[in-house]
């Protein structure tokens, strides 16, 4: 199974739904459609509307954070687990670059991680090295503390995806070279197996992912499938994504 996750971040209002609707129109009528899966992530504010109209549709919908408390909380702004799952997210983001970079630690992430399954989700924990650490060939090493730190093997693998996004690679439009990321990815799967055994979390890559760079991703078969920033605002070009890939 192959998964094609499109991020919204701060985008959309309620109309924003004819977005998805396209999508969803081609995601039921493509020959390909029962090969992956397709999941949105909207703003908090869109989850439960998007959620209540897609409910016995194809497309799922997620959300891009949640608070590390479990329920409820006197935190001004915070939105638990507990709450996005009861409008109907079936997922959640975790630790993309983002919210690291707003202060999510590993002790602050392990926390989400743990709410978000107690309260059903699964879960899209996003790992990546920055622009620096690539320099200092460190990325391994990064991504190495990123998910021993807060993964473990007592947490339900099954609820579980990995996201590798290499933070320079994030909106700049420049991506790994392709014998890079195949061996990052490998490392990052070999270190899944460890801790999970053999049916490990899928492993998928986020950073520029557009139409027309795809088919590079596309020869590599590790890769599970896509965590989509900006190319996801957009139904045609989040279309034109999966064609491309399955072309
Ligand atoms: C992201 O924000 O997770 C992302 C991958 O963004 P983009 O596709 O725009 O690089």
């Amino acid at each position: 199974m192959k998964y094609f996750i499109g991020n919204w971040k701060m985008f959309g209002v309620p109309k924003s739904v004819n977005i998805l609707n396209k999508i969803n129109y081609f995601y039921t009528k493509d020959k390909n459609g029962k090969k992956y899966k397709v999941i949105i992530t909207p703003p908090y504010t869109l989850i439960e509307n998007f959620s209540k109209i897609f409910k016995n549709k194809k497309i799922l919908i997620g959300a891009q954070n949640c608070f590390q408390k479990d329920r409820y909380s006197s935190d001004t702004g915070a939105v638990s687990s507990y709450m996005i799952k009861n409008v109907g997210a079936k997922y959640t983001l975790i630790g993309h670059s983002d919210n690291r970079a707003e202060g999510d630690n590993d002790k602050i992430l392990k926390e989400k991680v743990k709410s978000a399954l107690k309260n059903n989700l699964k879960i899209v924990f996003c790992i990546g090295e920055n622009k620096l650490e690539k320099k200092k060939k460190k990325t391994l090493i990064i991504l190495k503390k990123q998910i021993s730190k807060v993964l473990d093997k007592k947490l339900d693998k099954n609820n579980i995806i990995i996201a590798y996004e290499p933070i320079w690679s994030i909106g700049t439009g420049e991506i790994p070279n392709p014998r890079e990321l195949q061996r990052t990815i490998g490392y990052i799967k070999k270190l899944l197996k460890t801790i999970f055994g053999k049916k490990a979390p899928p492993v998928l890559y986020g950073g520029s992912v557009d139409a027309n760079n795809v088919y590079i991703f596309k020869q590599n078969k590790e890769i599970d499938g896509f965590l989509i920033g900006g190319a996801s605002k957009s139904s045609k070009k989040f279309i034109d994504i999966i064609k491309n890939y399955y072309r």
